[in-house]
């Protein structure tokens, strides 16, 4: 049996020493098996390309696929899955918050108790701006009311998967890729494996709020249409409102006259009716724009360089 390990990196050439390090000793610690160590460099702007070659010149397990430029982390996870050879297949961050150490437990999950994938959570967020970890939890709240994708709070992306599973999430072509989404959407048995929050052992994080935000908007367009829904009903409720309204205002002139009168609230009533249809039109204007894109069918990444052969798939 292998292992092919999957890593993201986006100007990673701090942690890159580190993550190697530690999973030269995890390969020592495992022994038993085969490893692939795949680095996807997802366009960086520092020295980790070089960083990577260096480490594949004297290791022959390391694969490396640079892509032509920064495609996002879900591009860089699908180009690892396809790339790889392994009977299992794991996720795992450069920067060594996804601790290697607990990957035998996962494997036992998989090899043992007979789950399809062994997946992780952690149970703090400890380091983490408190704001941050606000908007997060609200965001996994809204989706699980909202999405069939079935999202853990605190879920890593950190993941075990059997070849099974692994080509179910490649049999889904789409172009938006959620990976976090997809992972529950496919199905299977999963294993939850809790730990406790690490900071990352060198560089800075990848993600700004906006960025975040951004993750979040393309989560739930991608896995929910509730916001069409409530778009929908909102429209309703405004129409009854104004007929309702018309009702009392013909009613009124007949019993009492027409004095001109009120300006004020006309105006608000005007600029919040156009303010919901700005929204709903925005809302509609997302998911559109998502199904131009799935329609052009561009592909999600393309490869600057590589020393591997896509797999199968
Ligand atoms: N990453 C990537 N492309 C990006 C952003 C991030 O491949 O555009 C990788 C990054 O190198 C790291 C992982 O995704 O291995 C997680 O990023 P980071 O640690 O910055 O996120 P955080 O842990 O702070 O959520
Ligand atoms: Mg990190």
């Amino acid at each position: 049996m292998s292992i092919s390990i999957v890593v993201p990196c986006f100007n990673e050439q701090e942690a890159l020493p580190f993550f190697y390090k530690e999973f030269k000793s995890l390969t020592t610690k495992m022994s038993y098996e085969d490893f692939e160590l795949i680095f996807v460099d997802d366009g960086s702007r520092d020295n980790t390309l070089d960083t990577i070659k260096d480490i594949a010149k004297n290791d022959t397990r390391i694969k490396y696929i640079s892509f032509s430029r920064n495609f996002g982390k879900e591009a860089a996870i699908l180009a690892g899955l396809e790339h790889s050879k392994g009977d299992y297949v794991a996720l795992m961050d450069a920067d060594l918050q996804d601790p290697p150490a607990i990957l035998p437990e996962m494997y036992e999950a998989l090899t043992v108790e007979g789950f399809d994938s062994a997946a992780t959570r952690r149970v703090t967020r400890k380091g983490e701006p408190p704001i941050r970890s606000f908007f997060a939890r609200m965001f996994y709240k809204i989706m699980n009311k909202i999405s069939k994708a079935e999202l853990v709070d605190g879920a890593r992306d950190y993941r075990l998967m059997n070849r099974r599973f692994v080509d179910a999430l490649l049999s889904m072509k789409e172009y938006n890729r959620f990976t976090k989404g997809l992972f529950g959407w496919v199905g299977f048995k999963t294993k939850w494996i809790e730990f406790e929050n690490v900071e990352r052992v060198a560089g800075e994080t990848k993600w700004s709020f906006w960025k975040l935000l951004a993750y979040a908007i393309e989560g739930i367009v991608a896995f929910s249409t509730a916001p069409l829904v409530i778009a929908t009903i909102i429209g309703l409720f405004f129409c009854l409102l104004s007929f309702a309204g018309t009702a009392f205002i013909v009613v009124r002139k007949f019993l009492f006259g027409d004095p001109v009168q009120g300006w004020a609230s006309t105006i608000s009533v005007l600029l919040s009716i156009g303010g919901v249809q700005l929204l709903c039109t925005g809302i509609l204007g997302q998911y559109l724009a998502k199904t131009y894109l799935e329609t052009k069918h561009r592909p999600v990444y393309i490869v600057g360089e590589s020393n591997v052969e896509r797999g199968l798939c």
